[in-house]
């Protein structure tokens, strides 16, 4: 029985007695509240990168916390009175190294992007601020000129990173122009063998020493499969580059201890990022863990590039971790991933494409336009129309493109938290199928085949509520608590 499974009826009156409160500022905020909880308790939550929170983690959040301003490190604050946030901020970060078997852990992000942000200015911090003051003949940055800094500038930003490409699951922050991180660095990609679509270990290699990143970047955000952190620590020292692993989708599955040896990025990355909200089921954020080395660089995270932190999110973290500490949180993440494989299993016996083959992490990329001749975002649409949560997402060299896309990926951490099982999640799969086989896209008066219009056969939406809200009532979300 996991957090959000578990009988809540005590907090169910501390809850109405908010919700009231909050009613009596803004009623519409209260109702949009309940709401939120009925959606989520009756959609079935397959978005990879959602989950759902304990109910001790979401009521740390609601605290006076959010009144103080505690810029600075433990100890070293800008701002008078933050002893308490400064226990906050230790228990958390105490935490997290532990959870995680960490030299240092950073709890002040805000999200997964503000993680990556940190890490990023750290390494450039570390790897070019102090040789190029050196050569500068400066001791600190105070010393330097307009003119200095203008050439430190051009240093820093002409950096080279090497990232997984997007339609392989790479992130935007890991270098492409959406994001800053493509205004900030040099980025090559790397993507996938075209045959297996797997990481070709030996093609990154070989681009690599070509391309000589100073940082290279792993991990992912619809990559079905697990990465060998102890080759792209090879593959790093080959070519002098910083490790830095982006964990947010999977630092659940590390925490939970299913990665580990050559798949945990903690024994090999010189910096880690993750989200506090995916697979570890903790608050909406983000934390930076990394070697003692780069620890001063990442102290500097606020106020270099963050805003003052979140003290009533450091707390929630603090919660959220010691929770992922006990024995029960590794049964879950082993079941996260068992899960997505019995899911893997039913799409593939129904005939449906999955992008590498299969799954060994936590979430599926189903090649929907191989499979169902419909694009992603039909596919996507459909599924919603049907109650059934997910997200469209590229596939390798994806030829619907980025914004309609051939892939839907799904994922299994929030509906494992409910409870679900092997024999749940293959009816979910027959439920997709049923869904995505009874999908047509429509055809444009133009003759050509429409990428957004679909038509669903009569009956089909209903038919999968009604099956879906069967299996969902088996496995409550915070049982008790009704508002
Ligand atoms: C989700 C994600 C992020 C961003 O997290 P936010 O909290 O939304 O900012 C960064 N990197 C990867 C790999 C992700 O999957």
């Amino acid at each position: 029985m996991t957090d959000v499974a578990s009988t809540n009826s005590t907090a169910a009156s501390a809850y109405r007695t908010m919700l009231d409160i909050i009613g009596g500022v803004e009623p519409r905020i209260a109702d949009a509240t309940r709401q939120e909880l009925t959606d989520q308790r009756e959609s079935l939550k397959l978005i990879a990168s959602e989950n759902y929170a304990s109910l001790p983690t979401l009521m740390t959040m609601g605290t006076w916390f959010s009144d103080k301003y505690a810029e600075g490190t433990v100890g070293h604050r800008f701002y008078a009175g933050c002893q308490n946030v400064d226990t906050v901020e230790s228990v958390a970060a105490e935490h997290a190294r532990e959870l995680f078997g960490a030299e240092y852990a950073y709890v002040q992000p805000h999200s997964g992007i503000d993680a990556n942000l940190v890490a990023y200015w750290a390494i450039l911090n570390k790897r070019i601020e102090s040789p190029e003051l050196e050569r500068l003949g400066a001791k600190t940055v105070n010393d330097l000129s307009e003119e200095d800094w203008e050439t430190l500038r051009k240093t820093f930003n002409s950096q080279r990173v090497m990232g997984m490409s997007l339609d392989a699951g790479g992130h935007l922050t890991h270098g492409f122009r959406h994001n800053i991180s493509g205004k900030m660095f040099h980025q090559r990609s790397y993507g996938t063998d075209p045959e297996s679509q797997l990481i070709d270990y030996d093609k990154l290699r070989a681009d690599a020493k070509e391309f000589k990143p100073l940082i290279l970047i792993a991990g992912y955000s619809a990559y079905p499969r697990r990465v060998n952190f102890a080759k792209m620590r090879e593959i790093a020292d080959e070519v002098g580059a910083t490790l830095f692993v982006d964990m947010a989708h999977f630092a659940g599955l590390v925490a939970g201890k299913v990665l580990t040896g050559e798949e945990n990025p903690i024994a090999y990355a010189d910096v880690v990022a993750s989200t506090t909200h995916k697979s570890l089921r903790g608050p909406r954020g983000g934390f930076v863990l990394s070697t003692a080395e780069y620890a001063p660089s990442i102290d500097k995270g606020c106020p270099m590039v963050l805003g003052g932190p979140l003290s009533h999110v450091m707390a929630a973290k603090a919660v959220a971790f010691a929770e992922a500490r006990q024995e029960s949180f590794q049964a879950y993440a082993q079941n996260v991933a068992d899960n997505a494989q019995s899911l893997a299993e039913g799409l593939m016996r129904r005939g449906v494409k999955l992008v590498t083959g299969g799954t060994d992490n936590h979430l599926n990329l189903l090649d929907v336009t191989s499979s169902f001749g419909l694009t992603g975002r039909q596919a996507e649409s459909a599924l919603l129309d049907s109650g059934v949560v997910t997200n469209r997402n590229s596939i390798p060299n994806d030829p619907n493109g980025a914004w309609y896309t051939s892939g839907v990926r799904i994922g299994t951490p929030a509906l494992t938290s409910r409870g679900f099982g092997a024999d749940e999640f293959d009816t979910v799969a027959e439920l997709i199928v049923d869904v995505l086989k009874n999908t047509t896209p429509v055809t444009a008066s133009t003759g050509k085949p429409g990428k957004a219009k679909y038509a669903l056969a009569d009956g089909v939406a209903q038919r999968t509520k009604d099956a879906s809200a069967e299996l969902l009532g088996k496995f409550p979300l915070y049982p008790g608590l009704e508002l």
